[in-house]
């Protein structure tokens, strides 16, 4: 029997999954596929894919919340369970030279995406595949060997999580020791990069794996934030990293 795995549903209800331009990171302005999957370990405040696990009735604080109206999410209408040779269909009906597989957290269904990679690269060995994580999950070795890029996104203070949970040595260590792993810090103001710094320091990742990327929804925020991200990544040997698809086609699924 195949594996499931649990996707995100676009605004039409079908899952996630859409050819674009990847627009963050190592890989950005590359033609890509994408397939979002559902849920998340963790639950940063300002999250844009809130979607994926802020379900009603859970406790977790938002910063779209309104007094008396939570920005709150129905699992059954965000979430759809499929078999992971229909996802594979649904992205080769898609397809570009290569996948990346985000969230959500894509790690807490490891196995079933280890599926999706083995049936997406049966006749296209080829096949360029990027995982975007949080980096708290520990990747297993199955996985690890069959991914050409992990991005990776460690969340700093400012995402509301506690560190204890968001910031796990092993994982980060799993990841650093990995030279296919690069790193994509959300940042809102230029003291945040302290906190990279420490981050890097602890885990000998060099500044050349390090991308700094503004926290923002909307290109005059991502705008603002730059002024003073980018040179302060710059002058700490840094990557710059912009979010190219919010410039392209604002804030919305399946783009
Ligand atoms: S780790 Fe990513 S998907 Fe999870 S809550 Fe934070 S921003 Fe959202």
């Amino acid at each position: 029997m195949s594996a499931v795995l649990r996707l995100a549903r676009n605004d039409d209800g079908a899952p996630e999954i859409f050819r674009s331009v990847q627009g963050e990171g190592v890989s950005a302005g590359q033609p890509r596929t994408f397939a979002r999957l559902s849920g998340c370990n963790l639950h940063c405040t300002w999250c844009d894919t809130a979607y994926t696990w802020n379900w009603r009735g859970s406790a977790f604080q938002h910063e779209r919340d309104a007094p008396g109206a939570p920005w709150k999410f129905d699992p059954k209408a965000e979430m759809i369970a499929l078999p992971v040779t229909e996802v594979a269909a649904l992205v080769r009906e898609n397809i570009s030279k290569g996948v990346v597989i985000t969230g959500g957290e894509p790690l807490l269904q490891m196995d079933a995406v280890v599926a999706l990679i083995d049936a997406l690269k049966t006749g296209a060995p080829e096949l360029l595949i990027e995982i975007e994580t949080n980096g708290s999950i520990v990747p297993s070795g199955a996985l690890a060997e069959r991914v050409d890029l992990f991005m990776v996104s460690p969340k700093l203070a400012h995402s509301g999580n506690d560190a204890a949970i968001a910031l796990r040595s092993a994982a980060l260590a799993a990841f650093a020791a990995n030279p296919r792993a690069f790193f994509k810090f959300v940042a809102r103001e230029a003291g945040d990069l302290d906190a990279v710094a420490a981050i890097a320091a602890d885990h000998a990742i060099a500044a050349s794996r390090i991308y700094i990327m503004p926290e923002g929804t909307t290109s005059a925020a991502l705008r603002a934030r730059e002024l003073s991200l980018k040179p302060a990544a710059l002058s700490r040997g840094y990557s710059y990293s912009d979010r190219l698809h919010i410039h392209m086609f604002g804030e919305k699924r399946g783009v």
